[in-house]
């Protein structure tokens, strides 16, 4: 099956007309249920230390994700926010905090973080710097990463290559792969399965070919859907997580 996104309850920056705070949004408050596992965990922790996990953003659809970059460019908004298909937001896996609300240290906070496989997007713990906010729960997207990281792929850096991995196992459209949608996603999981396949392009051939029948799946052109369904099948047994909440 497809990596699932589910509903979470959380506080957020918003506020009721009372001005109490109230929980994120249902639009955006969406994600997988590795990350909803992930973001408890984090918030059980801060609070133990006085904290408070706050967010002001979650998951973005297309259409949100295409308007927060357009505000970018446009200027409206000063933080980076890419064209759609390059974010974690997409993929129900990103989430924006209230940095004032955590009352430990940003690099405490990051300890706290990496012990449930979340990550920053920047690379030293300055509180105030752009997108110091932003934590990613890449799960087996990280594998993506760093087949792009290794060399292995080259046609997306390793972050944009992961980004789309995780927005396609949740089967929204990312442009780059045109009409190839789910040739694109069976290239995604054969890499989380371990494969070595070339590009995640949506032109699938010999290399994906060989791979699946390493795996036991049949390579037939004609059966895409088929093919599909077989590698996120083998993914849920790899990482059953991300499928299911804890
Ligand atoms: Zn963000």
């Amino acid at each position: 099956m497809k990596t699932p996104l589910i509903p979470i309850d959380i506080l957020s920056i918003y506020k009721n007309k009372a001005g109490n705070a109230s929980p994120l949004p249902s639009r955006m408050a969406q994600c997988t249920p590795d990350t909803h596992a992930a973001i408890f965990n984090i918030a059980k922790d801060l609070a133990k230390k006085g904290g408070k996990l706050i967010l002001s953003d979650l998951f973005r659809s297309y259409e949100m994700q295409a308007q927060s970059h357009q505000d970018y460019v446009s200027g409206k908004k000063k933080a980076f926010s890419p064209a759609p298909g390059g974010s974690f937001h997409e993929a129900g896996r990103a989430f924006d905090l209230d940095l004032s609300e955590i009352k430990v240290s940003l690099a405490d906070f990051w300890k706290i973080a990496a012990k449930h496989g979340v990550l920053p997007i920047v690379s030293e713990p300055k509180a105030n710097q752009s997108e110091a906010w932003h934590f990613d729960c890449r799960g087996s997207h990280q594998l993506v990463y760093q087949y792009y990281a290794d060399g292995k792929g080259t046609n997306f850096k390793p972050y944009t290559a992961a980004s789309a991995s995780g927005i396609l196992s949740i089967g929204v459209h990312v442009d780059a792969f045109g009409a190839n949608q789910k040739q694109a996603a069976i290239q995604s999981c054969l890499i989380r399965l371990g494969k070595v396949i070339g590009n995640i392009d949506g032109q699938i051939g010999k290399n994906t070919g060989k791979a699946l029948d390493e795996l036991g799946v049949k390579f037939d052109l004609k059966n895409v859907d088929g093919m599909l369904t077989a590698v996120e099948n083998l993914v849920q047994q790899k990482f059953p997580g991300e499928f299911v909440a804890a």
